[in-house]
């Protein structure tokens, strides 16, 4: 592993995947501020548990992490509300689409994960009650990676007023008893985290937590415990990338969590994380060359959790 030249690596997977920029996938329409974003756009960056880090392509360049934000309100939740949480929100996954409400019904307003949108809103809710709400998870990226992170307003304010699906599952929780708060505060929360603007290089970063056992990325410290840290990354793996998450555990072998902003940060325990970004998206609503991207690195490096 230490004689692995990871910069030659990415810089390959950059050159090998680049022409196939704009032959495959749609950038996500549905909110309208992401239907803008350029397609022609891919970057990769990793960084070691030594700290060492490589990158390539537009690593340097901030996109929406629309859902990959869900791993962090989670690491709130679970650090604020530990085991209590799980009587509102399931650990299976879904193998629906991510805005989904069919399984809701069935059973009874509580989420499967919290990875889908309605499982991510019932943690935003958990967060409104405990007063963390956005200004602590800006806090948390910005410790986790050193560096002051923002939110993208027009995206927000996207979100916010095409959000209908997102409102009809929130309100649905709500008359399940699953939401404590009101519906406005807590998708007001969720819609301004999934808003949240990082580059690959800082996302590489900020969840190195995931692979040194909850350590702080930069300081040490604890963000998790190492028991919680496992069972981010089993979640991350059964339901990070939705319904494609058995074909990812089954191609790439890592914990992932994609976002529809084209981003997919991905966790090799004990080593490093990985974030590649390239804004198209495929029908799962997963990065089409981002997906590519993890499976050449894999197939490079021989690297994966099995
Ligand atoms: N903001 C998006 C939504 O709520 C997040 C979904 C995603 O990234 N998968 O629909």
């Amino acid at each position: 592993m230490g004689a692995m030249n990871f910069q030659s690596i990415l810089d390959e997977i950059h050159a090998e995947l680049r022409p196939r920029l704009g032959q495959g996938g749609q950038v996500a329409r549905y909110i309208p501020a992401l239907a803008r974003v350029s397609p022609h756009q891919f970057g990769i960056a990793l960084r070691t548990c030594a700290g060492e880090v490589a990158q390539a392509g537009d690593s340097a360049v901030p996109f929406s992490i629309q859902s990959m934000s869900k791993v962090f309100s989670l690491t709130l939740a679970i650090r604020a509300q530990g085991e209590a949480l799980w009587q509102r929100i399931g650990r299976e996954p879904s193998g629906s689409p991510f805005n989904s409400l069919v399984q809701l019904e069935t059973e009874r307003g509580i989420p499967r994960n919290p990875f889908i949108n309605a499982g991510a809103i019932a943690v935003a809710d958990r967060l409104v009650s405990l007063g963390d709400g956005k200004a602590e998870l800006l806090a948390l990226l910005a410790r986790l990676c050193g560096e002051t992170i923002g939110i993208d307003d027009e995206v927000a304010r996207s979100e916010a007023e095409t959000g209908f699906r997102n409102t009809a599952l929130a309100n649905f929780m709500k008359g399940f008893g699953t939401l404590d708060n009101d519906v406005a505060t807590v998708l007001d929360v969720y819609f301004n985290q999934c808003a949240i603007a990082m580059s690959c290089e800082q996302m590489a970063c900020a969840a190195g937590y995931l692979c040194r056992d909850g350590r702080h990325p930069l300081a040490g410290a604890p963000v998790l415990s190492e028991a919680q840290t496992r069972r981010v990354n089993a979640l991350m793996l059964t339901c990070g990338t939705y319904d494609a998450a058995g074909e990812f555990a089954f191609r790439i072998g890592l914990p992932c969590k994609s976002g529809v902003g084209g981003g997919i940060v991905a966790v090799v325990p004990d080593q490093l994380t990985l974030c590649v970004w390239s804004p198209a998206l495929d029908e799962t609503g997963n990065s089409w060359l981002g997906r590519q991207a993890l499976e050449l690195f894999v197939a490079k490096t021989g690297l994966s959790v099995f």
